[in-house]
């Protein structure tokens, strides 16, 4: 190959070749976020790949994979198994074409596809259920039009649907040689599951745990009410692993673990307060969720819909929290939520 192929080959798929014989395919998103780490995990000599988190469905995603499987000299039917950490988009939108190219199952958790279908399914009603959400704590009807529409517009990167085969946390479940101890990580996406070994301390860890950016705490409904609780409960189990290595959903791979865990506990610590001291600001010590949204991010934040809608839902999470350590209420006024801050 010749250079000039080699370059045109990075700009698509940067491949790492991790100490441990795995390989980490960075898989090219359409967002600020850049690539999703999938990981290529050996099995026993000669007997195939388990995917963990192909990507999203995107031309530019498959191009990168099927470049980086011509170069490993391997074809889709040698992966034997897929295993998705969880739910979201760009971890899970590829696993139903990767499906039909292997014949390969699909792993998830119950969770994790119960919000899948209710995104993004034949019946979905989410889309619809968030932005009623987003309306009552204030959000102007052609916002919310824009994040209905922006959800609508994954569908085709999350097609074909997989057919699933469950797996539970608790249970351990063994692929590359290893029987890994299965963990529900929850807050960032319900049903979460998280891989480790003790033996190596090693953790596959999703996005529950990233190095340098501080996952999405959002608040859905139809599951639990305070999904910044229940990432926070999770972030003080996880921060007593012992682990060597951390292998995440994006960025790169990293060994503070634990560091990492109490950071991301003490950033939300600091974003409660700094929310109640906002709130106190405004006129009667009250805003809407929408009004907070905007405070945090910026007015700017409404030009993107991909980014408000994160930016929205984890605002509430963080007021859902407020209010029930008892220093901020949510008053209805006129068929509209409005939070005040208790002084
Ligand atoms: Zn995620």
């Amino acid at each position: 190959m010749t250079n000039e192929h080699q370059s045109d080959a990075n700009a698509i798929a940067n491949t790492n070749q991790l100490d441990n014989g795995w390989i980490q395919v960075k898989v090219p998103l359409p967002f600020s976020l850049k690539y999703v780490n999938a990981y290529l995990v050996p099995e026993q000599e000669g007997s195939g790949y388990t995917v963990i988190d192909p990507g999203l469905h995107t031309p530019e995603a498959l191009a990168a994979w099927e470049f980086v499987l011509a170069n490993l000299g391997l074809t889709f039917t040698d992966i034997i198994r897929i295993v998705l950490t969880h739910q979201h988009p760009d971890h899970y939108g590829l696993a139903g074409l990767f499906q039909q190219r292997s014949g390969a199952p699909v792993w998830i958790s119950r969770a994790s596809q119960q919000y899948a279908e209710r995104m993004w399914g034949p019946n979905r009603v989410l889309a619809d259920e968030l932005i009623e959400v987003f309306r009552l704590h204030g959000m102007p009807n052609e916002l919310r039009q824009g994040i209905k529409d922006n959800l609508e517009s994954f569908v085709p990167m999350v097609t074909p649907y997989p057919a699933v085969t469950y797996m539970e946390a608790g249970q351990p479940f063994r692929f590359g040689g290893i029987d890994w101890t299965t963990i529900e990580g929850n807050g960032h996406a319900e049903g979460q599951i998280l891989f480790y070994d003790e033996a190596s301390g090693i953790i596959v860890c999703g996005d529950q745990v990233m190095p340098d950016i501080t996952p999405n705490v959002s608040v859905v409904p139809g599951e639990t009410e305070d999904p910044l609780e229940a990432f926070l409960v999770s972030l003080q189990q996880l921060s007593k692993l012992e682990v060597s290595l951390a292998l995440p959903g994006h960025r790169e791979s990293f060994v503070d673990f634990t560091g990492r865990c109490e950071g991301l506990i003490a950033h939300h610590a600091r974003r409660l307060d700094k929310m109640v001291v906002l709130l106190q600001e405004q006129q009667g010590a009250e805003a809407t969720g929408f009004a907070m949204c905007e405070l945090l991010f910026g007015g700017r934040i409404t030009l993107n819909m991909h980014n408000l809608r994160f930016a929205m839902a984890e605002t509430l999470a963080h007021l859902v929290r407020l209010e029930k350590q008892g220093r901020v209420e949510l008053l209805k006024r006129n068929g509209q939520y409005i939070y005040h801050a208790i002084l």
